[in-house]
């Protein structure tokens, strides 16, 4: 037996779950593909329901010292329409991914979980006695251990053996890149709501930020394959962050990422957990990505602890973690598939964020309502 656990990935999920595990004692491995620090596309919100995560952890103070605190969000409609709605409660926080998860990932050896990075899992194998397939040296190796934890993300290759995934709905696609220049002075983290598609900015000040835009596939056919095209076009039907970029200049290639939704997959098998993407996606316009990949870890980590106790990891004693992923997800997930609809509806949106503006206390309890798992 290699280790304890293998937890496949070094995202938020994956590092978390590490963490927690080798801080009871088990021999962890954590697998990653890439060398860290390393590139993911992503909007870098973390709301106040992931700083709570990160403090529980235990790891928030150096974490947010990395990043930027705010204290609400900014939202602005195709019509001109915003919105500054304050946190209820905490803070949220914009941090680039590149030093979040590389942090976790530090934090996660530093507990002790082995690291082992620029190596890609082919194929994972449940069974009582489950294993991965890596590639190293130009060799097939296979790794054996207790449990498997697939967290690699997306299109992961772990989830593969634990069922199929949902499909993804009316998918968005992203396309994003950092910018510096902006013209905005203040950090502040931004929703850009346009007649069909939006965009997300993480603005962290002296006009330097992220700007993420995700629309449907039937857009980005409309504009043509060139992203500077998509990316102009999208900014283009969002007066806001039309000023905002103007003159500004890219930092970054653009990257994108797609279809992106509401997507779930049974997150058991024998000898396998999956947390964080691996188990489901949603929507990024509602940034709660990170936070559920962190709360994830933490049902991943109990569950895979008294499987391991008890020495029974076999689907049957894993069950426990479907029933407490749907409790406590449960509502995350409905809201985000209403929101997605009513994004896909520019009346409606534009109507219900002209409400919000009128009622700051709505807005605010909408935002804390979105910022916890
Ligand atoms: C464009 C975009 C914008 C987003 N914006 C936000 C936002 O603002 N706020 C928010 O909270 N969420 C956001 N999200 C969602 C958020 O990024 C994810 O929910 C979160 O990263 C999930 O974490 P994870 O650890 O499950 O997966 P990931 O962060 O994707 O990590 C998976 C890891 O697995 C590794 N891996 C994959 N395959 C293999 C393999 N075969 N072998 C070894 N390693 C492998 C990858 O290299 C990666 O490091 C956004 C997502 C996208 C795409």
């Amino acid at each position: 037996m290699d280790a304890d656990v293998i937890v496949v990935g070094a995202g938020p999920a994956g590092s978390a779950t590490a963490l927690r595990l080798a801080r009871r004692g088990y021999r962890v491995t954590i697998i990653d593909r890439a060398r860290f620090p390393r590139v993911k596309p992503c909007g870098e919100y973390l709301n106040p329901g992931a700083v709570a995560a990160l403090k529980r952890l235990g790891v928030a103070e150096e974490i947010v010292a990395a990043g930027t605190a705010l204290s609400g969000m900014f939202v602005a409609g195709s019509d001109g329409t915003t919105v500054w709605a304050a946190f209820p409660a905490g803070f949220g926080l914009l941090v680039p991914r590149a030093r979040l998860d590389h942090l976790l990932l530090l934090q996660a050896a530093r507990a002790g979980a082995d690291v082992i990075e620029a190596c890609r899992v082919a194929a994972a194998f449940p069974g009582a006695r489950p294993a991965v397939a890596v590639r190293h040296a130009g060799r097939t190796v296979r790794l054996t251990a207790r449990l498997v934890i697939g967290a690699d993300g997306l299109r992961s290759v772990v989830a593969r053996r634990a069922g199929p995934l949902m499909p993804v709905a009316n998918g968005c696609y992203t396309i994003g890149a950092y910018f510096e220049r902006l013209n905005v002075t203040g950090p502040r983290g931004d929703l850009h709501l346009g007649p069909g598609w939006y965009a997300g900015a993480a603005l962290y000040g002296h006009g330097i930020g992220n700007v993420v835009a995700a629309a449907p596939r039937a857009f980005f056919q409309r504009v043509g394959g060139d992203p500077e095209r998509a990316f102009a076009a999208a900014c283009a039907g969002l007066p806001a962050l039309a000023r905002i970029v103007r003159g500004a200049r890219r930092l970054t290639p653009f990257v994108s990422v797609g279809p992106l939704g509401y997507a779930r997959r049974r997150a058991t098998d024998d000898g396998i957990l999956l947390v964080g993407d691996a188990a489901g996606t949603i929507d990024p316009m509602t940034g709660q990505g990170i936070a559920l990949a962190l709360r994830g870890a933490e049902l991943a980590a109990e569950v895979a602890d008294a499987a391991l106790r008890c020495g029974d990891a076999s689907a049957r004693a894993l069950r426990g973690y479907e029933r407490a992923r749907a409790q406590t997800f449960g509502d995350v997930w409905r809201a985000s598939r209403i929101l997605q609809w009513i994004g896909r509806r520019p009346r409606l949106a534009t109507h219900l964020l002209r409400r919000l503006a009128l009622k700051p206390r709505l807005a605010t309890w909408l935002l804390g309502a979105l910022s916890e798992p």
